[in-house]
């Protein structure tokens, strides 16, 4: 607390800035939340000297503020560790994009909302055992996280990428029936090796597509999911490093 009826003789007196009106009484309060100052209430100018009792009459607005103060900082920590766990539960730790769990919900989102066509795909790297078994675990993490790079980099803001588990990537591209940037998602990862710790890698991915029509039902993305990966099976069964699509005759294997 300070409590100055002669502010300018105060020892902690700094002056007032210039244009400021002048400071005849001071009652400054300290707000706390527990032993710590985390604001401060000025009153200045009082007819009469400030006493002891002035302050003790505040004390409950002190009080009230130091407890709002504190509401505001859990509200904060809460929200910070709420989005943290989000991050987390959303997240694969190693190449940074969005798991499948975080994919398929926000594909469920836009079967459910978007009515215009998209198509969803499912990229998977060619004969990536050998290169563990070749180069090493830690190396075909390496690969990972590049391919995972170079993925989102060659896709549009808008579109969607996601580690679906081992090395196996989600796909969702909007407003599209795009097959030329699903080509140039296979280009992208063939066109230069992987510079890895090893050394440089070649990779190359299969790609298995299935366009969504704007007919849809809300959970029509698992028989779509299940297309992209049928014609993903065709693609490594045609050669591997190639883009092959869904044909609708191949639907009744789930109907
Ligand atoms: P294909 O061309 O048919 O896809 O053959 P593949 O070798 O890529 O497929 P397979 O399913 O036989 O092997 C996938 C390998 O991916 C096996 C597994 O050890 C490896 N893998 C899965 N997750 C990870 C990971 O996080 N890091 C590393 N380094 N390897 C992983
Ligand atoms: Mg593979
Ligand atoms: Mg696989």
């Amino acid at each position: 607390m300070v409590l100055a009826n002669r502010p300018r003789h105060h020892h902690a007196s700094r002056g007032t800035p210039s244009g400021h009106p002048p400071l005849l009484r001071f009652l400054g309060l300290p707000i706390k939340i527990g032993g710590e100052t985390v604001g401060m209430i000025g009153l200045a100018n009082k007819a009469e000297d400030y006493t002891e009792e002035d302050a003790l009459f505040l004390q409950p607005l002190l009080d009230t503020l130091g407890a709002l103060f504190y509401a505001l900082e859990v509200e904060k920590s809460r929200h910070y560790a709420e989005q943290k766990l989000r991050y987390l539960a959303e997240t694969d730790v190693l190449t940074r994009l969005p798991n499948r769990r975080a994919f398929i919900e926000r594909i469920a989102e836009f079967y459910a909302q978007e009515s215009a066509p998209f198509s969803i795909a499912v990229v998977d790297i060619d004969y990536f055992k050998l290169v563990n078994d070749q180069y090493g675990h830690q190396v075909g993490d390496e690969v990972l996280q590049e391919v995972a790079f170079r993925l989102s980099s060659a896709l549009r803001s808008d579109d969607l990428v996601a580690r679906m588990g081992g090395e196996e990537f989600g796909v969702c591209l909007y407003d599209t029936q795009d097959a030329p940037t699903l080509e140039v998602l296979r280009k992208t990862i063939a066109a230069e090796p992987v510079l890895t710790s090893e050394g440089a890698v070649n990779v190359t991915v299969s790609i298995g597509a299935c366009q969504v029509s704007s007919q849809r039902c809300a959970d029509r993305w698992e028989d779509d999911l299940r297309y992209a990966d049928l014609a993903l099976y065709r693609a490594k069964k045609e050669g591997r490093n190639r883009v092959r699509w869904h044909m609708p005759s191949m639907a009744t294997n789930f109907t």
